[in-house]
């Protein structure tokens, strides 16, 4: 459903992607691992329409997004969920999950979405009311994950949800975008926490320098000596 080919990004005198090629097929979890600095961010960024593409092409079911503008392509169904958790913190979990349907028209739609977003984030309905700011960060970002699934999803792009959480946290964040990925909704998942990307991801790409430098099903990355070494903290 996702078809990137060739795709160069370039920010001022900095190489960040070079010709890099990647899918994501329906249904799939395909995991995006690399070091600080290998692209990750930049190409979420250069799919969801928030940097422009200085060569190569984004397809999004059939057709070219390269250039379009970024609320169009959420309103395709790519959704984008930055690192960082950006909730609103001064309004409650229940507003914060009613913004992710702005494009949403159907009041009886929207009602529906944001009651299974409720149902995969039991936790979440028992906050509805409390300010998103009150969370802990594990709660913070199962609420930045469910307001993008009110939007509406076929594809989630996700950046570094485990990031600072802990082990037991990590886990439950994992399990969710699981359980996501079984409702229907395929996921790009882009991780600096490979161990946790590769129990749930069907594939996955190695990025180095803007490049990719190994790509595979999860299973065979997982053995593979160089992601072993280099992000599975083996020798
Ligand atoms: P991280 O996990 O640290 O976010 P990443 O793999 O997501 O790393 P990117 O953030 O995509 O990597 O950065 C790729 C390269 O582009 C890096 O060299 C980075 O310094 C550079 N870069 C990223 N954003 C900008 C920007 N806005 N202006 C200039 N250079 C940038």
């Amino acid at each position: 459903m996702l078809e990137i080919d060739g795709l160069d990004v370039h920010y001022d005198g900095v190489h960040a992607l070079r010709g890099l090629s990647l899918s994501v097929a329906e249904g799939e979890i395909v995991a995006l691992l690399g070091n600080n600095g290998a692209g990750k961010t930049t190409t979420l960024s250069a799919i969801s329409g928030l940097v422009r593409p200085s060569g190569g092409t984004v397809a999004f079911q059939g057709d070219d997004i390269t250039r379009r503008r970024p609320h169009r392509i959420t309103a395709a169904g790519l959704v984008h969920v930055p690192e960082g958790r950006k909730i609103f913190s001064t309004l409650s979990v229940h507003e914060n999950l009613q913004l992710g349907g702005y494009l949403v028209r159907d009041q009886v739609e929207l009602r529906r979405r944001v009651e299974r977003v409720y149902e995969l984030l039991p936790r979440m309905a028992e906050r509805r009311a409390q300010h998103g700011g009150t969370l802990s960060g594990g709660e913070q970002q199962m609420l930045a994950i469910g307001r993008a699934l009110v939007t509406g999803p076929k594809l989630l792009l996700l950046d570094e949800p485990s990031m600072g959480l802990a082990p037991l946290i990590v886990a439950q964040i994992m399990d969710l975008i699981r359980d996501i990925n079984t409702d229907g909704t395929s996921v790009l998942l882009v991780e600096q926490n490979a161990a946790a990307a590769l129990k749930i991801a069907h594939r996955g790409y190695v990025l180095e320098s803007g490049a990719c430098v190994l790509d595979g099903p999860a299973a065979s990355l997982r053995e593979e000596p160089k992601v072993v070494e280099a992000y599975l903290g083996g020798t």
